[in-house]
């Protein structure tokens, strides 16, 4: 159980992850505040719009639509890893789920399969809306996955929560699809491993030539702590195209 955070709060969480924001105008007091509680949050829901175009996504999920308004969620993850912040209070995003769910979100344990809706989600989670068709086709760019990662691990971080913390919509809500085209599970496989490390990192994707001690040397980080990070062990090969993670210095 926790206390939503505050607009400053979650800027600073989300920037201390390295997550590119941007701040949507009017979005510290864009909410639902006025039609149910806010809180207390156990955790973070990811969904996909049904869209295709920032800008667009981005309106629609600060303004919803007829029978649905908005803010539809707290961010939008454009499919270039930018997260703009449209809400922050209750938001139109969750809609009614599964109790046995919640419980298992409070308690972090393997979720139960979804099937009640007779819970109201919007008290409950943090929402982020992923651009993305949603068709199983469109495609799933690294960056927009790497920024869901950031942000739920930053909001995970800031309460003390772990990967288990983190949810898809169709975990919740019984009919649901959304996120569609990508692993929840594997989701909370990367932020679990994220969470193991201090904030701030960032990643590295080796070239051909390169060596752990130098690429620790041009990024002025230790390269034992790299290879500790990317469970590199003796003799520390690394190969072209892989991708490490880079601690914070
Ligand atoms: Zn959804």
């Amino acid at each position: 159980m926790a206390t939503p955070l505050s607009a400053d709060r979650l800027v600073a969480a989300l920037r201390a992850e390295g997550v590119r924001i941007v701040e949507r105008p009017g979005w510290r007091t864009h909410n639902r505040n006025h039609r149910g509680p806010w809180g207390p949050v156990h955790g973070v829901m990811i969904h996909h719009t049904v869209t295709s175009g920032t800008s667009k996504t981005v309106r629609i999920c600060e303004d919803g639509y007829s029978g649905l308004p908005g803010p539809l969620c707290h961010g939008v993850i454009a499919k270039d890893g930018t997260v703009y912040l449209v809400g922050n209070g209750r938001a139109n995003h969750a809609g009614r789920g599964d109790d046995d769910v919640l419980r298992a979100v409070i308690a972090e344990k393997p979720l139960p399969h979804d099937n009640e809706a007779n819970t109201d989600g919007n008290t409950r989670f943090y929402g982020f809306e992923c651009e993305n068709l949603g068709d199983g086709k469109d495609p799933w760019p690294k960056k927009q996955l790497e920024a869901i990662e950031r942000v739920s691990a930053a909001i995970c971080r800031a309460h003390g929560w772990h990967a288990p913390s983190v949810i898809g919509h169709r975990e919740w809500q019984p009919g649901k699809i959304d996120p569609k085209g990508f692993s929840m599970s594997g989701m909370r496989k990367r932020i679990a491993e994220r969470l193991k490390h201090k904030p701030g990192g960032s990643t590295y994707t080796v070239r051909s030539g390169d060596t752990l001690y130098g690429i620790g040397e041009r990024l002025g980080v230790n390269w034992l702590a790299i290879a500790r990070a990317n469970d590199i062990s003796k003799p520390y090969i690394i190969n072209p195209g892989q991708r490490l993670k880079i601690p914070a210095k």
